[in-house]
């Protein structure tokens, strides 16, 4: 089974979706992740992006895991633990520009699908309702003000030491969902048949309530 959770950045589908797969006992996939260490990689090697890369052989040499841990999971690339180094701002600004490169949404799209083969998952991102999983079984959409989102960046990002101005916060986050947008392959938009949950002024507690009530009903009338 699976339930698709996608939506804009900082509208709070990590930590819903995280919360949504505990409660189910379902795997949790946080595609996001993946393209960060996609953009780690990039990043790190020092890779060009006017040179041309072979992709496939990119990510074949180092392999992308999310491996699962007693606060969720650590991300993976090779032996490397990156589950910090690709929440950098660098990582961030690059990351829409990475994940608009066809060859990289295939591979990593053929990656979410292996991956979701043998278990139930919970799985985030931009695309999966839309691209990745569109016969998901459930697809939610979770959006809010972009106030609300800039708000919500700001306090976590306070909280690991950084002081970060609000304004500047807004613009990159509206810069960002932008870029996600209007790519030409895969962009971020609300798939018809999912259900959309505007989360400005609920609680992380109320969402995760709204998705597993959503869940149980439809899984009882299908
Ligand atoms: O979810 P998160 O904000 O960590 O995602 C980082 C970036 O990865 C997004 O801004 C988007 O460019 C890209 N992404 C994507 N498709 C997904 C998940 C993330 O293009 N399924």
């Amino acid at each position: 089974m699976i339930i698709a959770i996608d939506g804009p950045a900082g509208a709070g589908k990590s930590t819903v979706a995280k919360k949504v797969a505990e409660k189910l006992d379902f795997l949790y996939i946080d595609t996001g992740a993946m393209y960060r260490a996609v953009t780690w990689l990039v990043l790190t090697n020092k890779l060009s992006l006017k040179d041309s890369i072979d992709w496939h052989q990119l990510i074949a040499e180092h392999p992308i895991e999310l491996r699962p841990d007693v606060d969720g999971y650590r991300v993976f690339v090779g032996n490397q633990d990156v589950t910090e180094d690709i929440r950098t701002p660098e990582v961030t600004s690059l990351v829409p520009q990475i994940a608009g490169i066809p060859e990289v949404r295939r591979e990593l799209v053929q990656l979410q699908r292996r991956m979701a083969e043998h278990h139930d998952v919970v799985m985030d991102g931009r695309d999966i309702g839309t691209h990745v999983f569109p016969q998901a079984e459930l697809k939610i959409f979770l959006t809010a003000s972009i106030e609300e989102r800039a708000r919500r960046r700001y306090h976590d990002l306070l909280e690991k030491g950084y002081h970060p101005q609000i304004d500047e916060l807004r613009d990159e986050i509206a810069l960002r969902d932008k870029q996600d947008q209007e790519r030409d392959i895969a962009p971020l938009k609300k798939d018809d048949q999912a259900e959309l949950i505007d989360t400005t002024g609920l609680s992380i507690q109320e969402v995760v309530d709204r998705i597993i009530s959503i869940f149980r009903k439809k899984v009882r009338t299908s």
